[in-house]
């Protein structure tokens, strides 16, 4: 997400962090990789010269409370979170969720994601379509309910094909619901008969939230539609989607920090589960390479049991903590999106995706083999020589090779998690305290 202006923030950060000392020469070096990401990211360039101006003023007149560069660093963290804008948090209680957006924004997937967010924190979610200007939209929608488990509604379920007629039916019809999620008919440009329609349904309905949907691609532009919509029928939330997909990202953000509304959630992914809940400061430690830790730890506990956690994360490494953490990381989701959440700065292993595909399969496999194993072997893997794995290999009737596999496989893991913990990972990472912390002194953070 934003690889190229995180590769760049993070760029930054690593010269910061080497250098001797900080000075005239320094900060103007540092404003300047700034400009240059920024502008990339599409951010305007008033926004921009502001920004080298605090960062300059600040870096050479305050006074360091830090060593000078961790304080240089704590402002170029905080001046991305003032142009970043603030983040929304939608309530976990009932209420109703009207979604508005230009054709193509990912509104209807966003419907979905945002239903399978509500459902994650226990509440129950259901669907209405007000979109009869496009059956297939109708049916996508459906087809992506019913993935996750999710009662729809649309023209079909009532036989009405008035849009407020459709919308007042779904809504009765879903009383028992706790969130009830209403999709409406995009255009391609801000056409007065959308806004009409959108105004009408709004003021029949009431609904606690109005959210708007924004692809991430438009980037400055995402100030103009987000205060049209706004005009029209307030906004109290944005969604900004296809965040994994463009260099603009930052552009959206930065134009929508400068209205009146803030973003709730931005889209990672064409899947239902690719959905984050938008909070800056996450957001900028992540672009920083300075770790997500509050993220890591919500995806944690949604997933998994406290144990299974702490297994995932643990530092002592033997082969049955491989074992367990094989089944929590499984759990958790794909890996890689994990690991680059975590305050790794940069780790000595190759994040190739084939290396972390544990499948069902395998994990059998690697149980089956572990169990003929002895207790001795499991917990000190180093004794097994050619003989003893000729053993295993031929009680757990597998190979060598897969016995060897196994072994391979987790000292692997065994090298990461030490890196984890201890922090040593090849990149220093400005911030002592966020290194590679166990999962316990985590959620003391939070
Ligand atoms: P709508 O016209 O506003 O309802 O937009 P849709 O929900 O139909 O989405 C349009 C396209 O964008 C679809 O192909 C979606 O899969 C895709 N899409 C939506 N959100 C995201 C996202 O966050 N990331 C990516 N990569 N694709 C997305
Ligand atoms: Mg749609």
């Amino acid at each position: 997400m934003l690889d190229k202006l995180s590769s760049s923030l993070k760029d930054a950060v690593k010269k910061i962090a080497m250098s001797k000392r900080i000075d005239r020469h320094t900060v103007e070096e540092l404003v300047r990789d700034l400009q240059r990401a920024l502008i990339q990211a599409d951010v305007r360039i008033s926004m921009v010269k502001e920004l080298s101006t605090r960062v300059r003023e600040r870096a050479l007149k305050e006074k360091a409370v830090l060593n000078p560069r961790e304080h240089v660093i704590k402002i170029l963290y905080e001046e991305l979170m003032k142009i970043l804008g603030r983040g929304v948090e939608l309530p976990l209680r009932p209420q109703k969720v009207m979604m508005v957006g230009l054709h193509g924004s990912g509104k209807t997937s966003s419907c979905a994601k945002l239903a399978r967010y509500f459902q994650k924190k226990g509440l129950k979610p259901a669907v209405i379509c007000a979109d009869i200007y496009r059956p297939a939209a109708s049916a996508q929608l459906r087809q992506l309910c019913a993935e996750i488990n999710v009662p729809f509604f649309d023209t079909a379920s009532c036989g009405r094909t008035d849009v407020l007629e459709i919308v007042k039916a779904g809504v009765e019809e879903f009383e028992r619901y706790d969130i009830k999620i209403i999709d409406t008919a995009g255009r391609h440009a801000l056409e007065s008969e959308m806004i009409e329609e959108l105004r009408r349904i709004e003021s029949e309905i009431k609904p606690e939230q109005r959210i708007l949907v924004l692809d991430a691609s438009i980037g400055q532009q995402a100030s103009v539609q987000a205060k049209a919509f706004d005009d029209a029928i307030g906004i109290t939330g944005i969604i900004i989607t296809k965040m994994d997909g463009t260099a603009k990202g930052g552009g959206a953000l930065s134009a929508v920090a400068e209205t009146n509304s803030g973003v709730a959630f931005i889209g990672t992914g064409e899947k239902i589960d690719d959905l984050e809940r938008f909070e800056p400061d996450r957001f900028v430690s992540r672009m920083l390479g300075m770790g997500d830790i509050k993220s890591l730890i919500e995806i944690a506990e949604e997933n998994l049991e406290p144990e299974d956690a702490e297994a995932a994360l643990k530092g002592k490494f033997t082969l049955n903590d491989l074992y367990k953490q094989l089944e929590a990381l499984r759990k958790m989701g794909p890996f890689k999106k994990l690991v680059q959440m975590l305050p790794l700065g940069g780790l000595d292993i190759d994040l190739d995706d084939s290396a972390y595909q544990v499948t069902e399969e395998k994990l059998r496999k690697f149980r089956v083999i572990m169990d003929s194993m002895t207790e001795e072997e499991r917990n000190e893997p180093k004794i097994i020589d050619g003989s003893r794995l000729r053993r295993i290999a031929i009680g757990s009737g597998t190979s060598t090779a897969e016995v060897n596999e196994l072994l391979k496989y987790h000292r692997m893991m065994q090298k990461m998690m030490k890196s984890l913990t201890s922090g040593r990972g090849r990149v220093p990472i400005p911030i002592p305290k966020m290194r590679g912390m166990p999962v316990k002194m985590m959620k003391k953070l939070k």
